[in-house]
């Protein structure tokens, strides 16, 4: 028996035993060679189980992970648990994308062949076809386990196989090609990921009533904006500096005014890690180059949007001198003359709106000069602001070219994708965490209740009792976060907007004195003996769904009242850079009113956000990272088991196994089993429920073992169904 025949048996071996326990079927391999049970059964053995909801064992943590391990042992990435798609991250590439495994896919019932991320993608296509129900596809797990290939794996598929002309190819092509731009301005190099997502994403794809997809949109989500200014050893700032300055021509470079060597920038240095060996910048530059021009930038916008990029380096390469008068002034006028030149603002100004603030105060203009540190922070500040906000016009321009523009089709049908930062527990934790994490407890509080309700409507609809199942529900830490006037970010925000004396200490003060009592968060102060030996006074330790994290108040008003000096916007407006004229809006110099908070913005797009996934139906994909070395081949268990839990992976494997194991409907199930009882053999004729009723009652199945709904037969046990194949052998 060669390889490739081995390999199609498991899939057959596989497929039937999950979906109709038709063990028979794997007798015959790909080639037509018959093959003993035995030898199926020890493939069996040998691959696990393609669906966790088969473990005899299933509350078994131990074999759980035992399956994975077999599965990713064999190159079999993809497991699930009912509908769940849980994936492994590889770190190398298999020959599981090609053509011909789309094919293989396509208008498929999704337990006929093995698991794959093309199987959660063809089901949400034609769920949504058959139902005309919008689909969307979560995708979560940590950093580097694998949820922007899966997302682009996705889109792969619906670009290949989905009904396509010459106006539709265009929004492929587009689609597919915001990918390498969006990960050129949002992408990083970090100690996870080498290709991290440093900012959250939901696209939309649009499709019209043949099933063709016709247009797009992209919300995005908290962009790491500190990135720009600053990196941690080991990391990099985001990819598109490093690609330009080694990808960009020579004139381009000189126009621009930069040196081939990216040690030259300070907002290059501080990760001390220029070059990564997976990483070609070179070529990355010429694919982010063609994308731009696929999805519409014309010659202008794209030198218009180098130039800023370019400003953003010259802005890190500003120094600052006069520390002995305290009063700060600009020493490298070089950097001024091209930032002036770039983009088209006044030198002059420029200087002076970098080292003074100006605040208008009851009606009247204050200006004060800054220090030496107060400087280096407005000029850290404008560089956040010009990049954050330039990325913001970036996935705008991409969503006019994606818009779908047919106005006589009202009501395209949507299949949304969420690539979204998974829980991350560093060893110093910030605001950035804090807001990543709370993310994580409303996407988790989303899945605990569509998975429930999903299969609760599921007994519901059949007439089947349901039997609940204890979960913990993590509203309560949801609400810690965002309740009104006493949730933390409400806590945070009165800080932020409190004169005087407001730092990030009486923030912690404040956290103590209002939720000092709450079971999920805690203090130095507030600490037993145990939890104050690993917490620092400068911290508070939230208790999340998914384990303990300790946030440090460094930073946090700062972070979130993300404010820049009225005069360096005021430069900005006048800039004759058309980006950043549509970024910076007079409109905002006249309104006094204090902007939104970043964490209350978050707040509010999260909210959003879950809107638009509870009006779809879902499809979730849980990726996992399989060791912190990037290594193909290399399982961790330790790091394993703990992304288990906290996906809530055994508790999603519980309800699914609470009620019952299989459901089939009435009439595959007795087309597959009637042989076994002579009532029922070789066919039939009355009602196909009382067909079955004989049947399993032929069988001996006791009444513990399964219930009948209205259209499908319950079972509890996977030995169940598996006793029942034998039967088929024998
Ligand atoms: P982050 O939260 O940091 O953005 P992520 O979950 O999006 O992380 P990816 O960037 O998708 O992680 O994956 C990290 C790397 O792992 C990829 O660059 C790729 O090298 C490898 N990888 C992920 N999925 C696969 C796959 N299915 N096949 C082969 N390699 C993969
Ligand atoms: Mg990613």
């Amino acid at each position: 028996m060669d390889l490739n025949n081995i390999q199609h048996l498991i899939r057959i071996t596989q497929t039937s035993i999950i979906e109709n326990g038709f063990l028979g079927w794997c007798a015959v391999g790909s080639d037509g060679v018959r093959i003993t049970m035995e030898s199926a059964l020890t493939a069996r053995d040998r691959v696990g189980v393609q669906d966790f909801v088969l473990l005899e064992n299933f509350t078994s943590e131990a074999a759980f992970i035992e399956n994975l391990r077999k599965r990713f042992k064999e190159n079999l990435i993809y497991t699930y648990i009912g509908s769940v798609l849980v994936s492994v991250n590889p770190y190398k590439d298999l020959e599981i994308y090609t053509k011909n495994h789309m094919e293989r896919y396509r208008g498929v019932n999704f337990y006929e062949v093995s698991p794959h991320i093309y199987a959660v993608a063809d089901n949400s296509y034609r769920s949504m076809r058959t139902e005309r129900r919008d689909q969307c596809i979560l995708i979560s797990g940590e950093s580097g386990a694998g949820k922007t290939e899966a997302s682009k794996k996705i889109l792969q598929y619906y670009a290949i196989t989905c009904p396509a002309s010459d106006q539709v190819q265009t929004v492929k092509d587009r689609l597919l090609q915001s990918n390498p731009v969006l990960e050129a301005f949002g992408n990083a190099k970090t100690l996870r990921n080498d290709n991290s997502s440093r900012f959250g994403k939901y696209m939309d794809i649009q499709f019209d009533f043949k099933g063709a997809p016709v247009g797009g949109h992209i919300l995005n989500y908290l962009l790491e904006k500190s990135r720009v200014v600053h990196q941690n050893h080991g990391e990099r700032n985001f990819h598109i500096f490093y690609q330009l300055i080694e990808g960009g021509e020579e004139d381009l470079l000189r126009r621009l005014g930069l040196e081939k060597n990216p040690q030259q920038y300070q907002y290059l240095v501080k990760g001390n890690c220029p070059k990564v060996s997976s990483i070609n910048d070179r070529s990355d530059w010429k694919v982010v180059r063609k994308a731009l021009t696929v999805i519409g930038f014309n010659d202008d916008e794209v030198e218009e949007l180098l130039n800023i990029i370019a400003s953003v380096l010259h802005l890190g390469n500003i120094q600052f001198g006069g520390e002995d008068s305290g009063i700060a002034y600009i020493t490298t006028d070089t950097q001024i003359k091209y930032l002036s030149r770039l983009l088209g603002v006044d030198g002059l100004v420029l200087k002076e709106a970098l080292t003074h603030k100006k605040i208008i105060a009851k009606g009247e203009e204050l200006i004060s000069p800054l220090n030496l540190e107060q400087a280096a922070s407005a000029r850290d500040a404008l560089s956040k602001a010009v990049y954050g906000r330039t990325f913001t016009w970036l996935v705008n321009k991409i969503n006019d070219s994606l818009a779908f523009k047919d106005e006589s089709y009202k009501n395209p049908s949507v299949i949304g994708l969420l690539d979204i930062y998974g829980f991350e527990v560093f060893q110093h934790n910030s605001f950035e965490q804090f807001c990543i994490n709370y993310c994580n407890e409303k996407l988790q509080q989303l899945f605990i209740e569509l998975t429930l309700k999903s299969e609760q409507d599921e007994y519901e609809a059949e007439g089947i009792t349901w039997e609940p199942v204890q979960y913990f529900n993590n509203k309560i830490i949801c609400d810690l976060v965002e309740e009104k006037f006493k949730g933390i970010i409400s806590i945070l925000d009165e800080e932020c907007l409190r004169p005087g004396d407001a730092s990030d200490i009486t923030f912690l003060e404040k956290l103590e004195d209002t939720v000092g009592g709450h079971a999920h968060l805690t203090t130095h102060k507030l600490a037993d003996g145990k939890t104050r030996k690993v917490m620092g006074r400068e911290e508070f330790r939230l208790l999340h769904y998914a384990g303990e994290v300790n946030y440090n108040v460094n930073g946090f008003l700062d972070k979130n009242n993300d404010l820049l000096f009225r005069n360096l916007k005021e430069v900005m407006c006048m800039s004759e850079n058309t980006i950043l004229t549509q970024c910076f809006d007079r409109v905002e110099l006249k309104d006094n009113k204090r902007p939104e908070t970043a964490a209350t913005q978050f707040k509010n797009s999260l909210a959003k956000l879950m809107e638009i996934l509870m009006s779809k139906e879902p499809s979730y994909v849980r990726c996992i990272k399989p060791n912190d070395a990037k290594q193909a081949g290399r399982f961790d268990e330790v790091l394993i088991r703990h992304q288990v839990k906290y996906l809530g992976l055994m508790e999603n494997l519980r309800v699914r196994r609470a009620g019952f194991a299989y459901r089939r409907r009435y009439e595959i199930f007795l087309q597959r089993y009637k042989s076994l009882c002579p009532e029922t053999w070789p066919t039939w004729e009355g009602k196909q429920v009382d067909g079955v009723s004989t049947l399993v009652k032929h069988l001996g199945y006791k009444p513990e073992e399964y219930k009948l709904g209205r259209s499908k037969i319950f079972i509890r046990f996977p030995k169940t169904l598996f006793a029942t194949e034998d039967a088929l052998e024998t």
